[in-house]
Protein backbone atom coordinates (compact mmCIF):
# COMPACT_ATOMS: atom_id res chain seq x y z
CA UNK A 1 0.00 0.00 0.00
CA UNK A 2 1.45 3.42 -1.08
CA UNK A 3 0.71 5.99 1.94
CA UNK A 4 -0.80 9.22 -0.25
CA UNK A 5 0.57 12.81 1.13
CA UNK A 6 -3.21 14.04 0.12
CA UNK A 7 -5.59 12.07 -0.60
CA UNK A 8 -8.16 13.26 -2.61
CA UNK A 9 -9.66 9.61 -3.51
CA UNK A 10 -10.84 9.09 -0.60
CA UNK A 11 -12.74 12.03 -0.31
CA UNK A 12 -14.04 11.59 -3.70
CA UNK A 13 -15.75 7.98 -2.86
CA UNK A 14 -18.01 9.93 -0.58
CA UNK A 15 -19.29 12.19 -2.56
CA UNK A 16 -18.67 10.93 -5.85
CA UNK A 17 -22.57 10.80 -6.03
CA UNK A 18 -23.58 14.78 -5.35
CA UNK A 19 -20.21 15.67 -7.38
CA UNK A 20 -21.57 13.10 -10.12
CA UNK A 21 -25.09 15.01 -10.46
CA UNK A 22 -23.76 18.48 -9.98
CA UNK A 23 -21.79 18.30 -13.23
CA UNK A 24 -24.85 16.38 -14.15
CA UNK A 25 -27.03 19.03 -13.81
CA UNK A 26 -24.68 21.43 -15.27
CA UNK A 27 -24.03 19.68 -18.63
CA UNK A 28 -27.90 19.95 -18.57
CA UNK A 29 -28.26 23.41 -18.13
CA UNK A 30 -25.92 24.53 -20.17
CA UNK A 31 -24.87 27.84 -18.47
CA UNK A 32 -20.90 26.72 -18.65
CA UNK A 33 -20.01 30.13 -17.61
CA UNK A 34 -21.56 32.12 -14.91
CA UNK A 35 -24.18 29.68 -14.35
CA UNK A 36 -26.57 29.52 -11.28
CA UNK A 37 -24.37 27.57 -9.18
CA UNK A 38 -21.46 29.70 -8.83
CA UNK A 39 -24.22 32.80 -7.22
CA UNK A 40 -24.82 29.59 -4.89
CA UNK A 41 -21.62 29.04 -4.46
CA UNK A 42 -20.64 32.24 -3.23
CA UNK A 43 -23.71 32.72 -0.73
CA UNK A 44 -22.57 29.84 0.86
CA UNK A 45 -19.49 30.59 1.38
CA UNK A 46 -19.67 33.99 2.09
CA UNK A 47 -22.39 32.77 4.92
CA UNK A 48 -19.86 30.08 6.48
CA UNK A 49 -16.73 32.99 6.30
CA UNK A 50 -19.45 35.67 7.64
CA UNK A 51 -18.48 38.17 5.40
CA UNK A 52 -20.95 39.78 3.09
CA UNK A 53 -20.17 39.47 -0.35
CA UNK A 54 -17.92 36.41 -2.10
CA UNK A 55 -16.84 36.91 -5.66
CA UNK A 56 -15.50 33.06 -7.29
CA UNK A 57 -13.13 33.45 -9.74
CA UNK A 58 -10.76 31.00 -11.32
CA UNK A 59 -7.79 30.84 -8.92
CA UNK A 60 -6.52 31.90 -5.94
CA UNK A 61 -3.88 33.99 -8.21
CA UNK A 62 -6.52 35.48 -9.85
CA UNK A 63 -8.02 36.50 -6.55
CA UNK A 64 -4.99 38.24 -5.36
CA UNK A 65 -5.12 39.75 -8.74
CA UNK A 66 -8.16 40.80 -8.63
CA UNK A 67 -7.63 42.57 -4.92
CA UNK A 68 -5.06 44.34 -6.20
CA UNK A 69 -6.21 45.73 -9.48
CA UNK A 70 -10.02 46.38 -7.25
CA UNK A 71 -7.26 48.62 -5.23
CA UNK A 72 -5.51 50.13 -8.48
CA UNK A 73 -2.19 49.20 -7.36
CA UNK A 74 0.19 49.48 -9.80
CA UNK A 75 3.95 51.26 -10.67
CA UNK A 76 5.46 52.79 -7.77
CA UNK A 77 3.79 51.15 -5.50
CA UNK A 78 5.14 49.11 -1.83
CA UNK A 79 3.34 46.17 -1.49
CA UNK A 80 4.48 44.83 1.92
CA UNK A 81 4.57 40.44 2.28
CA UNK A 82 6.01 37.34 3.77
CA UNK A 83 8.41 36.27 1.45
CA UNK A 84 7.79 32.85 3.66
CA UNK A 85 4.97 31.93 0.72
CA UNK A 86 3.83 30.30 -2.58
CA UNK A 87 5.00 33.01 -5.54
CA UNK A 88 2.15 33.46 -6.50
CA UNK A 89 1.65 36.06 -3.65
CA UNK A 90 4.43 38.32 -4.68
CA UNK A 91 4.03 37.55 -8.29
CA UNK A 92 0.95 39.32 -8.42
CA UNK A 93 2.19 42.21 -7.02
CA UNK A 94 5.42 42.85 -9.80
CA UNK A 95 2.56 41.49 -12.78
CA UNK A 96 0.86 45.28 -11.90
CA UNK A 97 4.43 46.79 -12.28
CA UNK A 98 4.68 46.99 -8.22
CA UNK A 99 7.08 46.25 -5.71
CA UNK A 100 7.08 43.76 -3.40
CA UNK A 101 8.69 44.26 0.02
CA UNK A 102 9.46 41.38 2.03
CA UNK A 103 9.79 41.48 6.33
CA UNK A 104 10.88 38.58 8.34
CA UNK A 105 8.83 35.83 9.87
CA UNK A 106 7.41 34.65 13.18
CA UNK A 107 10.05 32.06 14.94
CA UNK A 108 6.66 30.27 16.00
CA UNK A 109 3.65 30.58 13.77
CA UNK A 110 5.80 31.30 10.67
CA UNK A 111 3.60 33.94 9.28
CA UNK A 112 4.70 37.74 8.81
CA UNK A 113 6.19 39.25 12.05
CA UNK A 114 4.10 42.03 12.74
CA UNK A 115 7.41 44.34 14.10
CA UNK A 116 9.07 43.13 11.41
CA UNK A 117 6.42 44.59 8.74
CA UNK A 118 6.37 47.65 10.94
CA UNK A 119 10.86 48.01 10.32
CA UNK A 120 10.68 47.57 6.74
CA UNK A 121 7.64 49.52 6.22
CA UNK A 122 9.61 52.75 8.03
CA UNK A 123 12.76 51.51 6.51
CA UNK A 124 10.96 51.84 3.07
CA UNK A 125 9.11 55.00 4.02
CA UNK A 126 12.51 56.96 4.35
CA UNK A 127 15.17 55.31 2.21
CA UNK A 128 12.52 54.44 -0.87
CA UNK A 129 11.28 57.60 -1.86
CA UNK A 130 10.78 55.86 -5.25
CA UNK A 131 8.22 54.18 -3.76
CA UNK A 132 4.34 54.45 -2.81
CA UNK A 133 3.67 51.95 0.68
CA UNK A 134 0.04 51.06 -0.06
CA UNK A 135 -0.91 47.57 1.04
CA UNK A 136 0.06 44.54 2.90
CA UNK A 137 -0.72 41.06 2.31
CA UNK A 138 -0.41 38.61 4.70
CA UNK A 139 -0.23 34.84 4.67
CA UNK A 140 -1.84 32.54 7.06
CA UNK A 141 0.67 29.63 6.02
CA UNK A 142 -0.42 25.95 6.59
CA UNK A 143 -3.46 27.30 7.86
CA UNK A 144 -1.99 29.24 10.73
CA UNK A 145 -3.86 32.51 11.18
CA UNK A 146 -1.73 35.54 11.28
CA UNK A 147 -1.62 37.53 14.74
CA UNK A 148 -4.28 40.25 12.76
CA UNK A 149 -4.83 42.30 15.94
CA UNK A 150 -0.96 43.02 15.25
CA UNK A 151 -0.90 43.46 11.80
CA UNK A 152 -4.24 45.38 11.81
CA UNK A 153 -2.84 47.94 13.74
CA UNK A 154 0.88 48.61 12.07
CA UNK A 155 -1.62 48.59 8.86
CA UNK A 156 -3.65 51.39 10.36
CA UNK A 157 -0.52 53.23 11.90
CA UNK A 158 0.56 53.75 8.47
CA UNK A 159 -2.33 53.90 6.57
CA UNK A 160 -2.03 50.49 4.62
CA UNK A 161 -4.79 48.52 3.05
CA UNK A 162 -4.51 44.92 4.29
CA UNK A 163 -5.62 41.96 1.40
CA UNK A 164 -5.64 38.41 3.17
CA UNK A 165 -3.94 35.42 1.12
CA UNK A 166 -5.83 32.60 2.60
CA UNK A 167 -5.08 30.23 -0.06
CA UNK A 168 -4.02 27.75 3.06
CA UNK A 169 -6.36 29.14 5.53
CA UNK A 170 -10.09 28.98 4.81
CA UNK A 171 -11.73 27.31 7.51
CA UNK A 172 -9.47 28.43 9.93
CA UNK A 173 -10.31 31.07 13.13
CA UNK A 174 -8.79 34.13 14.51
CA UNK A 175 -10.55 34.81 17.99
CA UNK A 176 -13.83 33.11 16.37
CA UNK A 177 -13.16 34.83 13.09
CA UNK A 178 -13.09 33.00 9.87
CA UNK A 179 -9.78 33.64 7.45
CA UNK A 180 -11.29 35.05 4.70
CA UNK A 181 -12.66 37.61 6.51
CA UNK A 182 -9.72 40.14 7.40
CA UNK A 183 -8.52 42.74 5.74
CA UNK A 184 -10.35 44.82 2.95
CA UNK A 185 -10.29 42.35 0.62
CA UNK A 186 -9.87 38.26 1.16
CA UNK A 187 -8.61 35.91 -1.01
CA UNK A 188 -8.64 32.24 -0.92
CA UNK A 189 -7.77 29.60 -3.51
CA UNK A 190 -9.67 25.95 -4.30
CA UNK A 191 -6.66 24.61 -5.68
CA UNK A 192 -7.46 20.73 -5.34
CA UNK A 193 -4.62 20.47 -2.66
CA UNK A 194 -5.68 23.47 -0.24
CA UNK A 195 -7.94 22.62 2.03
CA UNK A 196 -11.06 23.20 0.36
CA UNK A 197 -10.32 21.74 -3.10
CA UNK A 198 -11.74 21.82 -6.65
CA UNK A 199 -10.96 19.55 -9.34
CA UNK A 200 -9.04 21.88 -11.36
CA UNK A 201 -8.18 25.66 -10.68
CA UNK A 202 -10.68 27.89 -8.70
CA UNK A 203 -10.47 30.95 -6.06
CA UNK A 204 -12.46 33.38 -4.00
CA UNK A 205 -12.24 37.12 -2.86
CA UNK A 206 -14.37 38.07 -0.40
CA UNK A 207 -15.17 41.44 1.38
CA UNK A 208 -18.29 43.29 3.94
CA UNK A 209 -18.25 46.28 1.38
CA UNK A 210 -20.34 46.81 -1.59
CA UNK A 211 -17.96 49.17 -3.14
CA UNK A 212 -15.36 46.49 -3.33
CA UNK A 213 -17.44 43.75 -4.11
CA UNK A 214 -18.91 45.84 -7.14
CA UNK A 215 -14.57 46.57 -8.05
CA UNK A 216 -13.87 42.88 -8.16
CA UNK A 217 -17.12 41.95 -9.90
CA UNK A 218 -16.29 44.38 -12.85
CA UNK A 219 -12.38 43.02 -12.74
CA UNK A 220 -13.27 39.70 -12.96
CA UNK A 221 -15.25 40.41 -16.05
CA UNK A 222 -12.80 42.45 -18.38
CA UNK A 223 -13.35 45.79 -16.67
CA UNK A 224 -16.97 45.58 -17.11
CA UNK A 225 -19.66 48.53 -16.59
CA UNK A 226 -23.19 48.14 -16.93
CA UNK A 227 -23.26 45.05 -19.66
CA UNK A 228 -20.53 43.00 -20.98
CA UNK A 229 -19.39 45.39 -23.84
CA UNK A 230 -19.06 48.44 -21.82
CA UNK A 231 -15.38 48.66 -20.11
CA UNK A 232 -14.75 51.04 -17.56
CA UNK A 233 -11.54 49.84 -16.21
CA UNK A 234 -8.71 47.25 -17.51
CA UNK A 235 -10.07 43.69 -16.22
CA UNK A 236 -8.88 40.09 -16.62
CA UNK A 237 -11.37 37.10 -17.11
CA UNK A 238 -11.09 35.64 -14.20
CA UNK A 239 -14.06 33.78 -13.38
CA UNK A 240 -14.67 30.11 -12.02
CA UNK A 241 -16.07 27.53 -14.09
CA UNK A 242 -19.73 26.54 -13.51
CA UNK A 243 -18.62 22.93 -13.27
CA UNK A 244 -16.08 23.16 -10.50
CA UNK A 245 -19.01 25.52 -8.50
CA UNK A 246 -20.79 22.38 -8.75
CA UNK A 247 -17.92 20.36 -7.30
CA UNK A 248 -17.40 23.00 -4.80
CA UNK A 249 -21.07 22.63 -3.49
CA UNK A 250 -20.65 19.07 -3.21
CA UNK A 251 -17.37 18.93 -0.97
CA UNK A 252 -18.63 22.47 1.44
CA UNK A 253 -20.87 19.69 2.39
CA UNK A 254 -17.69 17.33 3.85
CA UNK A 255 -15.69 20.65 4.65
CA UNK A 256 -16.96 21.30 8.76
CA UNK A 257 -16.06 17.71 9.02
CA UNK A 258 -12.99 17.70 7.41
CA UNK A 259 -12.17 20.48 8.93
CA UNK A 260 -12.79 18.50 12.68
CA UNK A 261 -10.97 15.21 10.98
CA UNK A 262 -7.77 17.45 10.59
CA UNK A 263 -7.56 18.61 13.82
CA UNK A 264 -7.84 15.43 14.85
CA UNK A 265 -4.76 14.27 13.14
CA UNK A 266 -2.82 16.95 14.09
CA UNK A 267 -3.72 16.41 17.69
CA UNK A 268 -2.27 12.69 16.98
CA UNK A 269 0.86 13.72 14.76
CA UNK A 270 1.47 16.11 17.57
CA UNK A 271 1.65 13.53 20.33
CA UNK A 272 3.51 10.90 18.27
CA UNK A 273 6.14 13.12 16.52
CA UNK A 274 7.04 15.39 19.85
CA UNK A 275 8.93 11.68 21.15
CA UNK A 276 11.30 12.55 17.34
CA UNK A 277 14.46 13.64 19.63
CA UNK A 278 15.39 17.12 17.93
CA UNK A 279 11.78 17.63 15.83
CA UNK A 280 9.85 20.39 16.61
CA UNK A 281 6.04 19.58 16.04
CA UNK A 282 3.92 23.46 15.12
CA UNK A 283 2.11 25.15 17.51
CA UNK A 284 -1.39 27.01 16.83
CA UNK A 285 -1.93 30.09 19.39
CA UNK A 286 -4.45 29.37 21.64
CA UNK A 287 -6.97 31.80 20.32
CA UNK A 288 -6.78 30.18 16.93
CA UNK A 289 -7.89 27.52 15.22
CA UNK A 290 -5.53 26.33 12.47
CA UNK A 291 -6.86 24.10 9.32
CA UNK A 292 -4.09 22.12 8.62
CA UNK A 293 -3.23 22.78 4.98
CA UNK A 294 -0.10 21.20 5.66
CA UNK A 295 1.56 19.39 8.69
CA UNK A 296 5.30 20.84 8.66
CA UNK A 297 7.67 19.94 11.35
CA UNK A 298 11.20 22.01 12.04
CA UNK A 299 14.53 19.84 12.34
CA UNK A 300 17.51 21.02 14.42
CA UNK A 301 19.01 21.49 11.17
CA UNK A 302 19.52 20.57 6.88
CA UNK A 303 21.42 17.51 7.62
CA UNK A 304 19.09 16.32 10.14
CA UNK A 305 16.06 17.47 7.90
CA UNK A 306 17.91 15.40 4.95
CA UNK A 307 18.21 12.18 7.74
CA UNK A 308 14.21 12.38 8.55
CA UNK A 309 13.24 12.29 5.05
CA UNK A 310 15.58 9.82 3.81
CA UNK A 311 14.51 7.47 6.74
CA UNK A 312 11.16 8.55 5.23
CA UNK A 313 11.63 7.86 2.22
CA UNK A 314 12.81 4.12 2.87
CA UNK A 315 9.86 3.67 4.86
CA UNK A 316 7.28 4.52 1.86
CA UNK A 317 6.32 7.81 3.20
CA UNK A 318 6.09 10.46 1.05
CA UNK A 319 7.27 14.47 2.10
CA UNK A 320 7.39 17.84 0.88
CA UNK A 321 9.65 20.95 1.69
CA UNK A 322 7.54 24.14 1.79
CA UNK A 323 9.51 26.12 1.20
CA UNK A 324 13.12 25.62 0.60
CA UNK A 325 13.58 28.64 -0.60
CA UNK A 326 12.20 32.11 0.75
CA UNK A 327 10.76 34.25 -2.36
CA UNK A 328 13.50 37.04 -1.13
CA UNK A 329 16.21 35.02 -2.43
CA UNK A 330 14.58 33.60 -5.52
CA UNK A 331 16.18 34.28 -8.91
CA UNK A 332 13.28 35.45 -10.12
CA UNK A 333 13.21 38.45 -7.32
CA UNK A 334 17.36 38.90 -7.96
CA UNK A 335 16.46 42.61 -9.07
CA UNK A 336 15.06 43.22 -5.31
CA UNK A 337 18.78 42.87 -4.58
CA UNK A 338 18.43 40.58 -1.52
CA UNK A 339 21.20 38.17 -0.14
CA UNK A 340 21.16 35.40 2.26
CA UNK A 341 20.98 37.07 5.99
CA UNK A 342 18.47 39.64 4.61
CA UNK A 343 15.98 37.85 6.60
CA UNK A 344 17.53 35.22 9.14
CA UNK A 345 14.60 33.64 10.69
CA UNK A 346 12.89 32.99 7.67
CA UNK A 347 15.69 31.63 5.82
CA UNK A 348 16.83 29.51 8.98
CA UNK A 349 13.32 28.14 8.80
CA UNK A 350 13.53 27.26 5.46
CA UNK A 351 16.29 25.10 5.64
CA UNK A 352 15.17 23.08 8.13
CA UNK A 353 11.38 22.62 7.56
CA UNK A 354 9.58 19.94 6.36
CA UNK A 355 6.15 18.47 5.87
CA UNK A 356 4.49 15.03 6.79
CA UNK A 357 1.23 13.50 4.71
CA UNK A 358 -2.02 15.87 5.94
CA UNK A 359 -5.42 15.38 4.85
CA UNK A 360 -8.63 14.24 6.24
CA UNK A 361 -8.81 10.53 5.93
CA UNK A 362 -5.14 9.74 7.90
CA UNK A 363 -5.58 7.24 10.17
CA UNK A 364 -3.75 6.19 13.42
CA UNK A 365 -1.91 3.71 11.94
CA UNK A 366 -0.22 5.86 9.49
CA UNK A 367 0.66 8.11 11.54
CA UNK A 368 2.02 5.45 13.49
CA UNK A 369 4.13 4.46 10.95
CA UNK A 370 5.10 8.30 10.00
CA UNK A 371 6.55 8.12 13.66
CA UNK A 372 7.94 5.08 13.76
CA UNK A 373 10.11 5.58 10.79
CA UNK A 374 11.30 8.68 12.49
CA UNK A 375 12.41 7.37 15.10
CA UNK A 376 14.55 4.15 13.18
C1 LIG B 1 -1.90 28.07 -3.49
C2 LIG B 1 -1.55 29.43 -3.05
C3 LIG B 1 -1.80 30.56 -3.85
C4 LIG B 1 -2.26 30.47 -5.27
O1 LIG B 1 -3.43 29.76 -5.48
P1 LIG B 1 -3.71 29.10 -6.93
O2 LIG B 1 -5.15 28.69 -6.81
O3 LIG B 1 -2.78 27.95 -7.07
O4 LIG B 1 -3.50 30.14 -7.95
C5 LIG B 1 -1.51 31.80 -3.33
N1 LIG B 1 -1.00 31.95 -2.10
C6 LIG B 1 -0.74 30.90 -1.30
C7 LIG B 1 -0.19 31.13 0.06
C8 LIG B 1 -0.98 29.61 -1.75
O5 LIG B 1 -0.70 28.56 -0.96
Amino acid sequence: MTIPFIDLKSQYRLIQDEVKKGIEAVLEHGAYVMGPEIRDLEARLAEFTGVKHAVACASGTDALLMALMALGIGRGDAVFTSPFTFMATAEVVSLLGATPVFCDIDPVTLNMDPESLDTVIQRTRAERLDLRPRAVISVDIFGVPCDYDAVDAVCRNHGLTLIQDAAQSFGALYKGKRCGAFGTIGCTSFFPAKPLGCYGDGGMCFTDSDEWNDLLQSVRIHGQGRDKYENVRLGINGRLDTMQAAVLLAKFKLFPREIELRQEAADRYAALLSQVPGLTVPTVPADCRSVWAQYSVLARDAAHRDELMAKLKAAGVPTAIYYPTPLHLQKAYSSLGHKPGDLPVCENVGSRIFSVPMHPYLTAEVQEQVAKAMLA
